[in-house]
């Protein structure tokens, strides 16, 4: 019979996922000689035998569940006579052009290992298999192979390099493999640094605060139902009121305090293990402490996800608080000796380990809106996996550099874009230096090196200061058309389209500060059609910390001298001397700035209302607003079933066209919700009002401009707002307007970077 030979080329995520292991397999199986090989390339296969057309098929078809071939290729190769099939040695080769896996929670098979106690990985805490552990954030470089990663500091024992070549093994190939004898090893100690046995399951038990390393950093953890330790964990990291997440043993035990819908469930259970934002469980008894996410109506869950999180759920507990562990306004902790160093004074113990991690991965967040899930913070489980453009071009390899807060940069060559994960605020010296690394060691993983750059407009930005010092050429992009762009490379369209973008600051063309707007536009250039009226904003970004003054500026520039006096009662949190300075700033201008933010007016209610006086972390007013409004609809509902769905009385508030753009005026809808609540009309029926009427004035801004059959973009960090998101998909699904919104990225500042590149990418 004419024996055949193949070269087959498969691209995409294929390393470290368990592909090779899978090919040989099938070959074994076919009766298929050769070998196959990961290359920088991806893998590459040399195969002889008969069917191969079928092998082909049956290798895109039945690739393993992590797996993700994007492109493939098969073309005649020499006949070499091969005698078995083998998998060879990884070649290095300098132009790599292969995806990474991102990092994945422990399997089943893992934990049946773990818990079965003849098994010699029994309560391994590094328990892995090719189709789970570490995997971005132990990788320096490419091709993924062990000497590449921080594994490589362990040699494999005898017994598990028998595994690592056995193709029987779920082990085969599996680059972090290991095991008591020769893998990583876990110590716990106390602040005095004396070791102590186990795992920290009776220090948490005892209501210690107990830092941990883990996947992509330390936690600080401690028993979510210790009213008294999550009291003092707050009180130590000084955090304000920001929510802290938690770790459930198990969906079912979740249940009892949130309510988890089928999407919702399916992302607490995916391979990326995110934390998911749920809604909270509205009951009295057997709750946990308010202290874990004070005034707000959802909390942060996510399941164990590694091996040593479910060594931790030894314990009697149902729920950890597991909290990022910096401190404040400072990059994620991830070595042993600035934790063991830095910590002191928050934690009581140190559960440590010697597998150094190399990319720093915060824990993503994710909530369902509008049933789809929407990032609110990207990172691991899905850095780096890519954006696949076939309508962009990106001709010259590009940095876009992102936004000051919640920043994430992106790299992107030809058809590929890839998304940094989320490095937090760009304020301090220290997160600068994150960036930095960060910028350097992606580079390496993703192999791009820029040649250009994009950033944002802002001149103050401390990444404009680092963009500006390039070597190379670059583009200064405006913020929100950044925005509008990042949602279009997402759906990959590049024909001008209807945006509107709400969120909280960014520099506009004129100088203002812009955040509620309008935008026509692509890649190539904008519009701004329409905005929120201009209103004053005592100062700037410092004064976005203080609702209570916004309102006041807000009302005091929009009512009437009579309306004005009916508002005495409600600045009696204000000082004399506040209210003087506040007076005499807005009569002279000095320090106030000009703002349509969309943050700011949700800011200014929640102010307003006394939901929220002081902002202790990003977005609390609005997000706290929410909550009210919320639970005011959820209590509504319980009553009455219809109402206030049906009947809810919008707040008016006007459209104007000047200069040819569209303004919408919010001076009645002011007046009437100050008069609502001076007559004792309750609060959350006010924030249900006012989230349905901006949700009502967003889609009525829209349909000044747009043409039928026209898709309207959603972008902007205020699209993270649940009530008000739901409310707007509502009113364009019943005028037939279909709405793109970001789907792989966040649609706040963590997507901005993908908008910048694609907009410097038209330009340069
Ligand atoms: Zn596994
Ligand atoms: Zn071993
Ligand atoms: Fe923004």
């Amino acid at each position: 019979m004419d024996q055949q030979a193949k070269t087959i080329f498969l691209n995409g995520i294929v390393q470290g996922v368990g592909f090779r292991p899978f090919v040989f397999r099938l070959a074994d199986e076919m009766g298929i000689k050769g070998r196959v090989n990961n290359s920088s390339r991806g893998v590459t296969i040399h195969a002889e035998g008969d069917n191969l057309d079928l092998f082909y098929r049956r290798l895109l078809k039945e690739a393993p569940p992590l797996a993700k071939v994007m492109t493939s290729r098969s073309v005649l190769a020499e006949f070499e006579n091969c005698a078995t099939f083998e998998i060879v040695q990884s070649e290095a080769d300098p132009d790599v052009d292969v995806f990474i896996s991102p990092d994945v929670a422990t399997c089943e098979d893992c934990l049946k290992d773990m818990a079965d106690s003849r098994n010699r990985r029994y309560r391994f805490p590094f328990t892995n298999c090719t189709n789970c552990g570490p995997r971005y954030t132990i990788i320096r470089d490419v091709p993924y192979d062990r000497a590449k990663t921080t594994m490589s500091d362990f040699p494999m024992c005898r017994t598990c390099s028998i595994e690592y070549r056995d193709p029987q093994d779920r082990r085969f190939h599996a680059q972090p493999v290991a095991c008591k004898e020769c893998g990583p090893k876990v110590q716990l100690f106390d602040t005095w640094g004396h070791l102590l046995p186990g795992f920290g399951v009776d220090q948490l038990t005892q209501g210690g605060i107990v830092a941990v390393k883990g996947l992509g950093g330390f936690h600080l953890v401690c028993d979510a139902r210790n009213a008294q330790a999550v009291r003092r964990l707050r009180e130590r990291k000084e955090r304000g009121k920001k929510p802290f997440a938690l770790m459930a043993r198990s969906v079912e035990k979740a249940c009892s305090e949130v309510v988890i819908g089928p999407e919702e469930e399916r992302l607490l259970r995916s391979s990326a293990a995110p934390i998911v934002i749920l809604k909270q469980q509205l009951k009295l008894a057997g709750s946990l402490p308010m202290d874990i996410a004070p005034g707000i109506h959802t909390l942060g869950i996510m399941l164990p996800y590694t091996p040593l999180h479910h060594l931790l759920f030894e314990g009697p507990y149902d729920f950890l608080v597991m909290t990022s562990a910096n401190l404040s306004g400072r990059p994620l902790i991830y070595s042993n000796e600035v934790a063991m160093e830095t910590l002191q004074g928050i934690a009581d113990y140190f559960l440590i380990h010697n597998r150094d991690i190399y990319h720093p991965c915060d824990d993503s967040v994710l909530q369902v809106i509008g049933d789809e899930a929407v990032f609110l913070r990207r990172a691991r489980g899905f850095v780096p996996l890519p954006i696949l453009m076939s309508s962009f071009q990106v001709k010259t390899p590009l940095l876009g550099v992102g936004g000051e807060l919640k920043n994430a940069f992106c790299l992107a060559a030809g058809e590929r874009a890839f998304i940094s994960q989320y490095l937090g605020d760009m304020e301090g010296y220290e997160n600068l230096q994150r960036f930095h690394q960060e910028l350097q060691s992606f580079q390496r993983v993703v192999n791009i090196t820029p040649q250009a750059l994009a950033y944002d407009q802002h001149p103050n930005y401390q990444l404009t200061q680092f963009a500006l010092e390039q070597p190379y050429s670059k583009h200064s992009v405006q913020h929100h058309h950044a925005h509008l762009v990042s949602v279009l490379g997402e759906w990959d369209r590049t024909e001008p389209t209807l945006g509107i973008i709400c969120d909280g600051t960014g520099l506009g063309e004129d100088g203002c500060i812009w955040g509620f707007e309008m935008l026509y536009g692509n890649a190539s250039g904008y519009e701004r059609k329409g905005h929120l009226e201009y209103l004053p904003l005592p100062g700037g970004d410092a004064g976005a910390k203080h609702p209570l003054r916004i309102a006041y500026a807000y009302l005091k520039t929009l009512l009437t001298g009579d309306e004005w006096k009916k508002t005495e009662a409600l600045w009696t949190a204000l000082s004399v001397n506040e209210r003087q300075i506040l007076d005499r700033q807005l009569e002279t201008g000095f320090q106030v700035f000009q703002t349509s933010s969309a943050g700011r007016l949700f800011d200014a209610v929640s102010g307003l209302l006394g939901v929220c006086g002081k902002v202790t972390y990003e977005g609390q007013a609005a997000i706290e607003l929410e909550s009210v409004a919320a639970l005011f609809l959820h209590q509504r509902r319980r009553e009455n079933a219809g109402w206030p769905q049906n009947v809810a009385r919008l707040y008016p508030y006007e459209l104007s066209v000047e200069n040819s753009q569209c303004l919408l005026k919010v001076k009645a809808l002011f007046a009437n919700l100050v008069c609502d609540f001076l007559n004792g009309v309750s609060r959350g029926e006010i924030a249900y009002r006012f989230h349905q009427t901006i949700a009502q004035a967003i889609v009525d801004l829209a349909m000044q401009f747009r043409r039928v059959r026209d898709p309207l973009v959603l972008s902007g960090g205020v699209f993270q707002n649940k009530l008000l998101t739901e409310a707007v998909l509502k009113l364009c699904q019943a005028k037939g307007i279909e709405v793109l919104r970001s789907r792989a990225l966040p649609p706040g500042d963590g997507g901005l970077a993908f908008g910048q590149l694609l907009i410097a990418n038209e330009v340069l």
